[in-house]
């Protein structure tokens, strides 16, 4: 296998644990040339508010900006399932010279009339950036003439990373938050941010709350409505998952209604079972911590078994697990190792300082960290590093797959369900059928970019 320099300018986005002992560098522009993995601004707002399914999503921008659409996010609706539908402005060389203001205005009127929603997001990509065009504005006209919130995302590609689109998702929900209130304010109530219910997995969590005796005002924005998100702001607490997208929005609700928030992950039993008792000890309420317990002794009990029997197979395999926000990450680490499996490459697109300091806590010596890296570092540290498995989403794949190494997808593509008790054993099962699938004795680990 042939060495590759790892380049200059991130050499210190790439870090061993037990030889290296500098802070991880994180949170900038992708390198040019690097091939970042790591997708646009506008992706990043538009994988955030996307799931508001009763919501028209309009991408003021060239046709090949819309491709981000309902597959790259498979978010299920209990309802309306607009977020399914992809809508552009389509914009072409004379929208381009002469502005594209008029176009926008009259598109978004179209959409209200054909499908009523109860508000609109308008994303601007990188050409309306570029052009100038006042989308502050005819979002505001638009408003008044449709008496429904029409809300500009401002995602434009260019301007930072997929953490800022996270940011511009987030501001564009809080222009949501406080603009209607409930009949009745619930005493233990709590919005889950930073869940996108994928292959339903709100409806799971939401459910293990409900048992506790818990009220979920609002999910963001897995199977989300937009009166949820307006009443949001009188939920007792903000349990934030992913907080990478969405911190943002929690803290802009702590200084504004005094919302309380806790940082959580339903990813691995003993995530999940912590992210139940946080909340539970949060209300400081007996019957509430009574059920709770309860329930992680039933959920817990009723996997465990068949997660030692995993466990026997899979003991001393390796992973490199690189994902978007990190706390997926630290996640993934307790979850393997539950299933006797140890990570050798961890990484994210999107880590904070902090999210690396906490990495470097959790992993093995001679574990390999990376900050928003790509295919060729990639592919040589699972290669170094032995990995039986890789896990990411739907850009790791094909390279995994040319490595020789099995593959789990842990993005927002996938229709498995993996957060949760019941996600846990699906993720132990889907790990077990990769790692010991026979076709690996037929296919020989080579480096791709040989
Ligand atoms: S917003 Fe810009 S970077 Fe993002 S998909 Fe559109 S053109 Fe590409």
């Amino acid at each position: 296998m042939p060495a590759i320099d790892i380049l200059k300018a991130r050499q210190t986005q790439v870090y061993e644990k037990g030889r290296d002992h500098f802070t991880i560098e994180c949170n900038k522009k992708s390198l040019s040339g690097a091939v970042s993995q790591r997708a646009c601004v506008f992706c990043g707002s538009r994988v955030v508010l996307y799931p508001v399914a009763d919501a028209v999503h309009l991408v003021h921008g060239p046709i090949g900006c819309a491709a981000y659409t309902w597959d790259i996010r498979g978010s299920l609706s209990s309802g309306p399932e607009l977020h399914r539908l992809s809508f552009s402005t389509d914009l072409n060389e004379h929208d381009i010279i002469h502005g594209a203001e008029q176009k926008l205005e009259r598109s978004i009127r179209e959409l209200a009339a054909k499908y009523k929603p109860n508000a609109a997001f308008v994303y601007a990509t990188c050409i309306v950036g570029i052009i100038g065009d006042d989308v502050d504005a005819v979002c505001r006209k638009m408003t008044k003439e449709l008496d429904i919130p029409v809300i500009p995302v401002h995602s434009e590609g260019f301007k930072g990373t997929k953490r800022d689109g996270y940011k511009a998702a987030c501001e564009a929900l809080f222009k949501l938050v406080g603009t209607a209130e409930p009949e009745a304010i619930e005493p233990l109530s709590i919005n889950i941010m930073g869940e996108f219910n994928l292959a339903g997995e709100a409806w799971m969590i939401r459910k293990y709350y409900e048992k506790m005796g818990i009220n979920v005002v609002s999910v963001f924005t897995g199977d989300g409505r937009v009166n949820d998100i307006k009443k949001s702001h009188r939920a007792s607490l903000n349990v934030v998952q992913c907080s990478g997208s969405m911190l943002g929005l929690a803290k802009m609700m702590k200084e504004k209604y005094g919302t309380p928030f806790i940082r959580v992950s339903f990813f691995g039993i003993e995530d999940t079972s912590n992210a139940l008792y946080e909340v539970a000890k949060f209300f400081k309420n007996d019957k509430v911590y009574e059920k709770t317990q309860a329930l992680v002794k039933r959920e817990v009990g009723g996997i465990y078994p068949k997660l030692l029997e995993y466990r026997k197979e899979l003991q001393g395999k390796k992973a490199a697990v690189y994902v978007g926000g990190a706390f997926k990450a630290f996640s993934l680490i307790q979850a393997l190792r539950v299933i006797g499996i140890e990570v050798v490459l961890a990484g994210s697109q999107t880590g904070t300082p902090e999210d690396y300091d906490t990495l470097k806590r959790l992993c093995n010596e001679g574990t390999i960290i990376v900050d928003d890296s790509n295919p060729v570092e990639l592919s040589r540290f699972s290669l170094e590093k032995q990995a039986d498995l890789f896990i990411g989403g739907v850009k790791e794949r094909p390279m995994a797959m040319k490595l020789g190494i099995g593959f789990v997808d842990h993005n927002h593509e996938r229709k498995i369900a993996l957060a949760g008790y019941e996600g846990m054993i699906n993720f132990a099962r889907e790990v077990h059928a990769t790692v010991t699938s026979p076709v690996w004795s037929f296919y020989r680990k080579k480096a791709w970019y040989e």
